[in-house]
């Protein structure tokens, strides 16, 4: 089997979820207008790094979803998110901090190790390229708030550039997040990533396929209400025989387990 981080990180949010989701082939109707604006940026951000108009690209992918009746959050629209990231286009431009040589070959970069068993655990990197003169792995985010920066060190704990340090073997990594708000802003976070991190995500991978492989799926719905993950789980309506909230969030896809690596592509 192909694994990924995105996999990995939901088993260990819900391993029941999982069982839904990647054996059962319950995923989540796409109606949050972010996912899909999030995915247009990012192919923006590679025609800015290919020297092609970012603008038209922006304009041309995220054009894609304008009839799409997707939720928005209060106060959002299409031209809305679309003006949000034209502007910070322009900011990230006039920054001028982030290089990436060879665009082609250092933008969505695909790592692949292998695991025991037959298994491979495969990663999309966002970016290999320079933060402010320092080589560094790189992943963009968009997000309608900042990134927490306190406590210091905040970062080097986020298990997603965690797993790509483990998956490269690069130790500085970089988080650049573009903040959808009134005065767009771009947040450009770096960290370093141990070699003792690096084995504990290693070992965190094996175990949690060797769970899976065992068929070991139970409910694990995290912190009593209020802060139950049932909660926000697109999955409760399968948890609590809900027609109606399983017709509202899931749609199902039976027989494309092969192919749930995809998932890291939008993660
Ligand atoms: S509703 Fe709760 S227990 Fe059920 S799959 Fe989701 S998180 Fe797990």
């Amino acid at each position: 089997m192909i694994f990924s981080h995105t996999q990995i990180s939901h088993y260990l949010r819900c391993p029941r979820s999982y069982r839904y989701r990647y054996l059962d082939g319950w995923q989540e109707k796409e109606t949050r207008a972010a996912m899909a604006f999030g995915r247009s940026f990012e192919r923006a951000l590679a025609a800015y790094f290919s020297q092609e108009d970012c603008t038209a690209a922006l304009f041309k992918e995220w054009g894609a979803y304008r009839n799409t009746p997707f939720e928005y959050k209060s106060g959002e629209s299409w031209d809305r998110l679309v003006h949000q990231g034209v502007h910070l286009l322009e900011r990230f431009a006039q920054d001028d901090r982030v290089k990436i040589d060879r665009p082609q070959q250092n933008l969505q970069v695909k790592m692949i190790r292998n695991l025991p068993g037959d298994n491979e655990f495969v990663a999309y990197i966002d970016a290999l390229g320079e933060l402010d003169g320092t080589p560094c792995l790189i992943d963009w985010k968009t997000a309608t708030s900042r990134y927490p920066e306190e406590p210091e060190g905040m970062l080097s704990l986020d298990p997603q550039m965690i797993c790509y340090s483990w998956i490269s073997g690069i130790q500085d990594v970089a988080l650049v997040v573009f903040v959808r708000k009134s005065v767009p802003e771009i947040q450009y976070l770096k960290t370093s990533i141990t070699e003792e991190q690096r084995r504990e995500y290693g070992r965190l991978v094996e175990m949690t396929v060797s769970q899976i492989e065992s068929g070991q799926f139970p409910p694990h719905s995290g912190i009593r209400f209020p802060q139950s993950g049932c909660l926000s789980c697109s999955h409760l309506g399968l948890c609590l025989d809900s027609q109606e909230l399983i017709a509202a969030n899931l749609i199902r896809k039976p027989g494309a387990s092969n192919l749930d690596w995809l998932d890291e592509l939008v993660d």
